[in-house]
């Protein structure tokens, strides 16, 4: 739904070398956080970001959150004292950890752990520790569940769910990013046609084997990448919205800029809920700017259409005249 926040704590992942990795060259190996695409520099801008787009809930990933435990724990209670226990927090990770990191996750306030397995283990994981920290993590307090890329059907997820040992499994459309693609490439996966990022090949055969699964959910890549980014843009954007400022079926916001000096805008009795001024700028309804330019009373004006995003990055700019 695009409700949480994504929280990447850690780029390394030294235990894991997938050659689907999707990391890319700006989180691969980097000891950053960030919050969405916010750089972190402080506690604070993980709060106010997570307030800016009134987060129902927060993601953590990685790199692999549990190569550094304290600083992953550290943001789950910050985020659990801030926002309360309704503050949904899951966990992804590509190693089982053991129990004492399982509990010092629980008491920290992590809710739920989403296990990655590698694929040479795939068919083969009962009666390893990837079948035991799932009934470990669930006796700490957490909930277990997969969350792993679409390469292949592979029965034994659907074999734990119907065990009891795992809540549920996301499967993921095997996508290659910029950060994976020669690798892919180099193993024989290939784009599907006329798709920027979804590989050819595994869907059918994994919708076939385990759709029909209650609880198996398949994440298209085209879902993700447009609806997920969307529904997060779209509640910051309503969040951060001014009266005047329009939000966009994309999240966007839009409103008119113009350097006509304020006074102007009380001269012509203008309510104040119509308009802001800025230090050297006046920031109005566009309908309103428009109306303006038209009747001769504002000679200078653009529409604009920002991201509500930490970066505000304008996606368009209109004049009027
Ligand atoms: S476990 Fe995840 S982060 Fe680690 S190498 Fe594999 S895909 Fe990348």
């Amino acid at each position: 739904m695009g409700g949480k926040m994504v929280l990447f704590v850690y780029g390394y992942c030294d235990q894991r070398d997938c050659f689907y990795c999707p990391l890319g060259e700006n989180r691969k190996n980097v000891t950053d956080v960030y919050a969405n695409e916010r750089k972190v520099e402080a506690d604070s801008d993980v709060i106010e970001e997570a307030k800016r787009m009134d987060a129902l809930g927060s993601s953590i990933t990685g790199g692999e959150p549990q190569e550094a435990l304290d600083k992953t724990c550290h943001y789950i209670s910050l985020l659990k004292d801030e926002f309360g226990e309704d503050h949904h927090i899951h966990l992804y990770t590509g190693i089982p950890g053991g129990r004492e990191n399982m509990r010092r996750l629980a008491e920290a306030g992590l809710d739920e752990i989403r296990f990655h397995p590698p694929l040479e283990l795939w068919g083969d994981m009962h009666g390893t520790e990837w079948e035991d920290i799932l009934y470990i993590a669930r006796e700490e307090g957490l909930t277990p569940a997969f969350e792993i890329p679409g390469i292949r059907a592979e029965q034994e997820f659907l074999d734990f769910l119907d065990e009891g040992a795992a809540e549920f499994c996301n499967v993921n459309e095997f996508e290659m990013s910029d950060g994976n693609y020669r690798r892919m490439q180099q193993e024989g996966y290939e784009l599907q046609e006329g798709h920027m990022s979804a590989v050819d090949g595994s869907k059918q055969a994994i919708l076939d084997e385990m759709g029909d699964h209650e609880r198996v959910y398949f994440c298209t890549s085209v879902f993700k990448d447009a609806a997920q980014h969307r529904n997060r843009l779209k509640r910051m954007a309503k969040n951060l919205r001014r009266p005047f400022d329009e939000v966009t079926e994309d999240g966007t916001l839009v409103y008119g800029k113009t350097y006509t000096p304020a006074e102007k805008f009380a001269e012509l009795g203008v309510p104040e809920e119509f308009y802001t001024v800025k230090t050297n700028h006046v920031e109005v309804a566009w309908w309103l700017l428009e109306e303006m330019i038209e009747d001769g009373d504002v000679d200078d004006g653009e529409i604009v259409e920002q991201y509500p995003t930490f970066d505000g990055t304008v996606v368009e700019r209109t004049p009027l005249a």
